[in-house]
């Protein structure tokens, strides 16, 4: 299991590159759509794979909770559960712990939460998350990292990288196998980002992340945070921007340097009824498609958009179908497979 640079561009800072994974190749730039209960809401594995989806991205917080680690145990792993052989991520739950749960107390050898489903109590160690990750045993594992809020001081900031450093190394010793990448932490604060950076490569993983981006800071700050630190990642190793986002957001981050993202964007909007389309965001629920009988996307060659109307889908929406957000769900994935095929070509030809 390793990584290859393939291409760099010679106009900007993106490169092509191929993941080999116990589950096949990723040729990145990729996009993982979000799989945080073992599925990608609304859709059968088969379409998404038929779209073009290489990998997903799923999560040690949630599966911990429910099935629980004793029934995915049983079933062999996480793979074998959920029924797939293509590769897939998993989060360590450390963004969740900090974006879900309601009560936390964070110290030095993990944080304690209230579960988002019955408030029962429990704490997440890096011993706990890496006997989640290992019994899980997904393609690439991300080590447990505290994640804060933004804004946050300087000290919070700090704090949350040390307790990255210190788990992400505990994490490291205790992995029984698979791609275990790190988290870069440290808020806003580049000299913090360029030290978490330091400490991760001085410990060494199979590929970095950069954690804490999309928590509500202005777009500037996403940027300058992951300009502060690209060019000191090795260029052997795949980098990992956690949580991004709009098509516009993949397009500059990829521009930079970065091979991978994940987002619940394209599924999110599907489920409340909004397209990407070559065209720009279309909101199928408006009147102006009651009788529009052209499909969502005039340049598109997924499933809903050669068998259906807009026209079609509103009624889907207005009725309360379940296939309305299936086929835009399925729309929406498309749409962002498409584009990360032509950000490759794009770099394959710069
Ligand atoms: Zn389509």
């Amino acid at each position: 299991m390793s990584y290859t640079l393939i291409h760099k561009s010679n106009s900007s800072k993106a490169r092509l590159g191929k993941l080999y994974t116990q589950h096949g190749i990723v040729k990145t730039p990729v996009f993982m759509p979000v799989g945080t209960q073992g599925t990608v809401k609304t859709q059968m594995f088969r379409d998404i794979f038929d779209c073009g989806v290489q990998m997903l991205c799923m999560n040690a917080y949630h599966l911990y909770l429910r099935p629980g680690l004793e029934t995915i145990n049983k079933a062999g792993g996480l793979h074998k559960f959920i029924g797939i052989d293509k590769p897939i991520l998993v989060d360590s739950g450390g963004f969740q712990v900090f974006s879900l749960s309601k009560i936390r107390k964070v110290e030095d050898d993990g944080v304690t939460f209230g579960s988002h489903i019955d408030g029962s109590y429990h704490k997440f160690t890096p011993e706990l998350v890496s006997e989640i990750q290992n019994t899980l045993a997904p393609d690439i594992k991300m080590v447990f990292d505290e994640c804060v809020a933004w804004p946050s001081t300087y000290a919070e900031a700090e704090r949350s990288v040390k307790h990255t450093t210190l788990w992400a190394k505990r994490c490291k010793q205790l992995n029984s196998g698979g791609m275990l990448f790190g988290i870069i932490q440290g808020s806003s604060y580049t000299d913090l980002r360029k030290r978490a950076c330091y400490e991760l490569l001085d410990i060494g993983f199979d590929g970095y992340a950069i954690g804490g981006i999309s928590c509500g800071e202005p777009k500037s700050i996403s940027y300058e945070c992951v300009q502060s630190i690209i060019d000191e990642l090795p260029e052997d190793k795949p980098r990992y921007v956690m949580g991004v986002g709009t098509p516009e957001d993949i397009v500059e981050y990829v521009k930079m340097g970065i091979d991978m993202f994940d987002c619940v964007i394209p599924t999110r909007e599907g489920r409340t009824g909004r397209a990407y389309t070559s065209e720009g965001l279309l909101v199928i629920k408006n009147a102006i498609y009651k009788q529009d009988f052209t499909p969502l996307d005039p340049n598109c060659d997924c499933y809903a958009c050669q068998n259906h109307s807009r026209s079609f889908i509103r009624h889907l929406f207005q009725a309360g179908e379940l296939l309305g957000p299936v086929l835009l769900t399925l729309h929406n994935i498309h749409f962002y497979i498409k584009l990360m095929e032509k950000i490759r070509e794009n770099i394959d030809k710069s």
